[in-house]
């Protein structure tokens, strides 16, 4: 999502921030200086960085994109081989339900 105004009123512009080697797009406040990054940039971040276990690339395996379970999720929700995941579209989101196999 990309703001236009920045919480103290002044207008924001586009700038990239470097961190840790990583470029990011940012919107600089013109008046306060505040910087935003948006979330998607930041998780960008993280996974390149590796910081966010919870993050996945995606990767193709023949004609589907393949993406690997966290081992936290792995953990918590009890996933085993065979269970099924269930994709709940939700707006930009999607829930994802996880059916334990018999
Ligand atoms: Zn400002």
């Amino acid at each position: 999502m990309k703001l236009t105004k920045c919480m103290c009123g002044g207008s924001l512009g586009d700038l990239v921030v470097e961190k840790d080697g990583v470029k990011m797009k940012a919107q600089k406040c013109g008046k306060c200086g505040e910087t935003y990054i948006p979330g998607s940039e930041m998780l960008r971040y993280d996974m390149i960085k590796g910081k966010s276990s919870m993050v996945r690339k995606v990767r193709k395996s023949g004609d589907s994109m393949v993406v690997t379970v966290p081992k936290q999720i792995i953990e918590k929700f009890n996933v085993h081989d065979g269970d099924v995941i269930a994709f709940e579209p939700h707006g930009k989101e999607i829930k994802i339900k996880i059916v334990h196999a018999e």
